[in-house]
């Protein structure tokens, strides 16, 4: 099967037969693999030996994201979200259950939150101490990119919260160019082409010391994993972890820098981006997202107002196919999504436009454009 769709990607063998074995994870030669995993997290986030930590919390993204929200933004403080799409609702979501008081920032979701946009709001709200960005919005394919968005924030004198999830070792950003950053957070599952069951932070160690005890939650604290691992090494673990899966992500990351890192995943991505993107014109559907905005992640694109369309259909007929596509779309107007991230290739890509070609005639879908 192809999964197609923006997470958990499509792996190589050699990542998924790290799942084939019984690891006990407290056994020392695995207390050495781990920690030697934790430096290379935070090389490929760009941060800094000695100044920046890797922090990894069993479970999926949003746990990851609910824990840097709770770990850094103290309860009952207000948090700006730029809301410009379906991810960046649910992290509003995940804050305002933590008891943090959201102050949000509505936009366009098929375009990325413009710099003076942002500037201007925090000029409005001076008593919001930090901003959260979905930096690869994996709803529609736009990036919200931190690059831009960082010393908007750092001017201002605020903190930035990145949920890199989507995006991370492929759209481009270095911890370390960034002082304003208190944490990105990540997965095993996306762009580095590891299996689910882990979520990542990098934060700074002065952040994470100042930040001691504010989480309302032992579980959800990233100052916790921090101080753990000062006081039990870096090998070790709170709790039972996915253990066959951080050592697939161990795998995947050799693999990841193998390749090339951070600009060869990215030109793999763009490849497959704008193969997907021609071939999805090609077949009559219209775009979501504008050329110039559109991300290295996903392609989305509306859905069609053909009588004979049905998404469900759809995408039942790629995945006999051999095709796996997301079967629901998280956008304010109705648009269907595909993956361009995983260990797959523009060949990959080819074949799948192909199948949905064949769909689409078998479904008698003539008229692909949106309305
Ligand atoms: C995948 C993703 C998440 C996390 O999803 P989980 O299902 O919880 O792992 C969060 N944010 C973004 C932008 C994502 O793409």
């Amino acid at each position: 099967m192809l999964l197609l769709i923006p997470g958990p990607v499509q792996t190589r063998p050699e990542v998924r037969a790290c799942m084939a074995e019984d690891i006990a994870p407290w056994d020392e030669d695995f207390i050495a693999e781990y920690a030697a995993m934790r430096p290379r997290i935070v090389q490929i986030a760009g941060g800094l030996a000695g100044q920046h930590v890797s922090l990894p919390l069993p479970g999926c993204g949003h746990m990851v994201i609910e824990a840097a929200i709770r770990t850094f933004v103290p309860a009952g403080e207000k948090v700006l979200v730029v809301r410009n799409g379906g991810y960046a609702e649910r992290l509003a979501r995940l804050a305002s259950a933590a008891g943090r008081v959201v102050v949000p920032l509505d936009g366009p979701d098929n375009v990325p939150m413009a710099p003076e946009i942002l500037a201007r709001a925090l000029e409005q709200n001076p008593d919001c101490g930090h901003v959260a960005i979905v930096v690869s919005e994996t709803g529609t394919g736009i990036i919200n990119d931190p690059e831009v968005l960082g010393p908007v924030i750092a001017a201002a004198g605020r903190r930035m919260i990145c949920d890199a999830v989507s995006g991370f070792g492929v759209v481009p950003f270095r911890m370390a160019d960034h002082p304003e950053c208190d944490v990105v957070v990540f997965t095993s599952n996306k762009c580095l082409e590891g299996l689910p069951g882990f979520g990542f932070a990098v934060a700074p160690i002065a952040r994470l010391e100042a930040c001691r005890g504010q989480a309302g939650s032992w579980a959800l604290d990233l100052a916790d994993v921090y101080d753990h691992a000062l006081r039990s090494g870096w090998g070790s673990f709170r709790f039972t972890p996915a253990v066959q899966a951080l050592r697939a992500f161990g795998k995947a990351m050799a693999i990841y820098e193998a390749e090339g890192g951070q600009p060869a995943r990215l030109a793999r991505y763009s490849r497959n981006r704008d193969v997907m993107y021609a071939g999805l014109q090609a077949l009559g559907f219209t775009p979501y997202v504008a050329p110039e905005f559109q991300g290295p992640i996903i392609v989305n694109v509306y859905q069609p107002v053909d009588p004979n369309w049905n998404l469900a259909t759809f995408q039942r007929g790629m995945k006999a196919r051999g095709v796996i596509l997301s079967d629901f779309s998280s956008t304010r107007k109705p648009s269907m999504r595909f993956g361009c991230i995983g260990a797959i290739g523009e060949e990959d890509i080819r074949f799948a436009l192909k199948q949905a070609e064949a769909v689409l005639e078998a479904m008698r879908v003539g008229t692909r454009a949106a309305a």
